[in-house]
């Protein structure tokens, strides 16, 4: 007999089959993480396209990263391939904005073209319009005035109901800010949501086509939307309301960019006729795992009783690993991955590290380089793909090889030596006719006849500097009279700092603050070079082939490379690894401290921390329901801030999941890694070379 919806049902529990054929009215699918809310969004869309006669251009799924976004394509594609799912749109609710905005702009007084400020663009009007240079100041206000905007607060409101001292700094700005992006025909992320709701609400035509094109629409992490968002999916969606929602109200970590879980319940009352569908059975983890995430979740108020459970096993122990500084930390789960796939068996891909701030990345990303280990990043910029690090590793490669011309163009400008656009342009295209590199060409008689003098001057210049630097760093010269030479690494990139003039172009370029953090980003990366150079014996050639050839592993990262996977807790959600590693479970760090912002009434301090930390705990609730198989924890006895060091505690979290911390052993406790390094050279009886 038919069945319907038989084949893209065929793996689901009889909730989420539920859930997937409902075309009543609208559904809200609400349960735990891992019980399958995403994959109800994805065979929905292959139920309604495959079975339900739909068009895919009619349907809308909506989530909130591009990453999440991919991967949901991703998942529609193997359910329906080929063709079938061509049209759809699966995206981001800001790309949705943003392909709306571009069609409509005039109806809101925009041209088409207008453009959108990130949010250091957005922070340089503000300076602007406030006269401070003031960076902490500048981003509450910016802040402020984001949640006003989420919230569909306008500058009069804002104006009368301004509380705080912040608040009112805000106030005052807000509608010239808004004034100023006008002028400029330019719209900030904020207004990606908003001005499409308003649109929408103001103008009955628009309204009507985009209810007519969104026939179906699906939503993901719907415990995150923010009142614009729940706006907007109320205007697409129109009297028909023909959607699906899924959501985790103990997944909501946004609550702080303006998201509000009172989304969940409006629903209940704006739609009477919802259809609410919760689901059971967790499809992710072994039972240690969940229980573990239970057992910390169990410990905020919540709106309704879950009971996951799940018959993966039970699994592995969770591993806490007590560490006594950030560096061993990384070292460590470094070293833990790279010994784990082999023993495991498995992939890069298979292990994440999971952290609660941006700034724990570097030394992570460190760690791994130095054992060779691939990796991606996600949830905030690479350490190695910040300006002043690609600067000075522009240096580098172009001691390596003379024939990296991108690396050439960048040292040679960065910073300026008189070296512009039309030097280049000449440059290039004299190289170009004679097929060499942009490096070997300055040195080319030929080029004469093809540059004033000035410029020639200025690449020939720079050219032996380079040069000079090549043999110091162990090259021959190009005609091998000079042997090459055997300096340590360590004194000439200070020298090629010092040199180039680095730091004065810093504070020259940049203002004082900004200008400091990179100084202190130089300062690392040149600590990690002389260490690694120190540790492993390299020259400073075969410590820039190692830089490289790290840089080669990073290439096509489009196509999901095979590669560990470094990302914020934030970035991490909707997501899943067989092994995850959560690095800093500290108190300080996750819960994170965050600023004493309600500075006055006690009482309302008290009662922001306690929210505070029941977000905080949803988060480490969020980290450890990604985990498959195996989750370890670590925590370091000291970090270090601001050139500080600063005694940490475990966080209470690990407690709440149910573990005892006994003192637990470290066999290299005690030693500095100077130490633990010459042990281990001492093991493998192999001296380290000395200049
Ligand atoms: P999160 O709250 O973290 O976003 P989720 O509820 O969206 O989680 P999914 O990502 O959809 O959960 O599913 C978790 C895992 O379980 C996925 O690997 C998915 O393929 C698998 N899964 C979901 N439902 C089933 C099922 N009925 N049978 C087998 N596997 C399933
Ligand atoms: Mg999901």
């Amino acid at each position: 007999p038919f069945v319907p919806g038989a084949s893209v049902t065929a793996g689901l529990n009889a909730a989420q089959r539920e859930a997937v054929l409902y075309l009543d009215g609208p559904c809200l699918v609400l349960a735990g993480a891992g019980s399958g809310k995403t994959r109800v969004i994805t065979q929905k869309i292959a139920y309604l396209v495959g079975e339900c006669g739909y068009s895919p251009r009619h349907i809308v799924a909506l989530t909130f990263t591009n990453k999440a976004a991919s991967e949901m394509a991703h998942r529609v594609q193997s359910v329906l391939p080929g063709k079938q799912g061509r049209g759809l749109t699966i995206s981001t609710f800001h790309s949705l904005g943003v392909r709306l905005l571009r069609e409509e702009a005039a109806l809101v007084g925009l041209k088409p073209q207008f453009s959108i400020l990130d949010s250091d663009d957005a922070l340089a009007i503000l300076q602007d319009l406030l006269a401070t240079t003031d960076k902490a100041r500048l981003r509450s206000v910016q802040h402020t005035i984001s949640l006003w905007k989420n919230g569909l607060i306008e500058p009069d409101e804002a104006e009368r109901t301004a509380a705080s001292a912040t608040e009112r700094d805000a106030a005052k700005v807000y509608r010239s800010y808004r004034d100023t992006l006008v002028a400029y025909q330019a719209v900030d992320f904020d207004d990606l949501i908003r001005l499409p709701a308003r649109l929408l609400e103001e103008h009955a035509q628009a309204r009507e086509r985009w209810q007519s094109r969104v026939r179906y629409l699906l939503v993901d992490e719907y415990q995150d939307t923010n009142v614009c968002q729940y706006r907007l999916v109320r205007l697409l969606t129109g009297p028909r309301a023909m959607f699906t929602a899924v959501g985790d109200d103990d997944q909501a970590i946004y609550a702080w960019r303006g998201a509000t879980i009172e989304n969940l319940a409006k629903l209940t009352t704006d739609y009477p006729n919802l259809k609410v569908v919760k689901l059971e059975q967790n499809y992710r983890s072994v039972q240690r795992i969940l229980a573990a995430a239970n057992s910390v979740i169990e410990r905020n108020p919540k709106l309704f009783e879950k009971k996951l459970w799940s018959d993966l096993g039970v699994g592995e122990p969770i591993v806490v690993l007590p560490q006594d500084n950030e560096e061993a930390e990384a070292e460590n789960l470094a070293m833990r991955i790279s010994a784990g796939r082999f023993e495991r068996r498995c992939e890069w891909r298979d292990f994440a590290i999971l952290y609660r701030s941006n700034h724990q990345a570097r030394v992570l990303e460190q760690a791994l380089r130095n054992l060779k280990i691939p990796y991606t990043i996600s949830g905030g910029q690479s350490f190695f793909d910040k300006a002043e690090v690609r600067d000075l590793l522009s240096y580098l490669r172009l001691i390596a090889n003379d024939e990296d011309d991108p690396a050439f163009i960048r040292a040679a400008t960065t910073p300026k030596r008189g070296i512009g656009q039309g030097t280049l342009h000449g440059l290039g295209t004299y190289a170009g006719n004679r097929q060499v590199s942009l490096f070997c060409a300055i040195f080319e008689q030929g080029l004469e006849a093809h540059l004033p003098e000035r410029q020639l001057y200025a690449l020939r210049e720079f050219g032996s500097f380079v040069q000079r630097m090549q043999w110091r760093a162990g090259r021959g010269t190009p005609d091998a009279q000079t042997p090459a030479s055997s300096e340590p690494a360590g004194p000439i990139l200070d020298d090629l700092v010092a040199a180039i003039g680095y730091e004065r172009y810093l504070y020259d370029t940049f203002d004082e603050r900004a200008a400091q953090s990179r100084w202190q980003n130089v300062i690392d990366l040149l600590g990690w070079l002389k260490r690694k150079a120190e540790d492993d014996g390299l020259s400073l050639m075969e410590l820039v082939q190692h830089v490289a050839l790290i840089t080669m592993l990073e290439r096509g990262e489009d196509e999901e490379p095979d590669a560990v996977k470094l990302s914020t807790l934030h970035a991490s959600k909707g997501l899943e690894y067989p092994h995850v590693f959560l690095a800093g479970v500290e108190e300080g760090l996750l819960p994170h401290q965050g600023k004493d912002d309600e500075e006055g009434d006690p009482e309302r301090a008290a009662e922001s921390l306690d929210t505070r930390i029941q977000e905080e705990r949803r988060l480490m609730y969020v980290g450890i329901t990604r985990a498959q198989r195996s989750l370890h924890l670590s925590w370091c006895k000291r970090r270090r801030r601001a050139r500080e060091d600063i005694v940490r505690e475990p966080s209470r979290f690990i407690k709440e999941m149910g573990i005892e911390l006994a003192p637990v052993a470290d066999a290299n406790a005690g030693m500095s890694p100077k130490e633990r390094l010459g042990a281990l050279k001492a093991l493998l009886n192999r001296p380290g070379k000395t200049a």
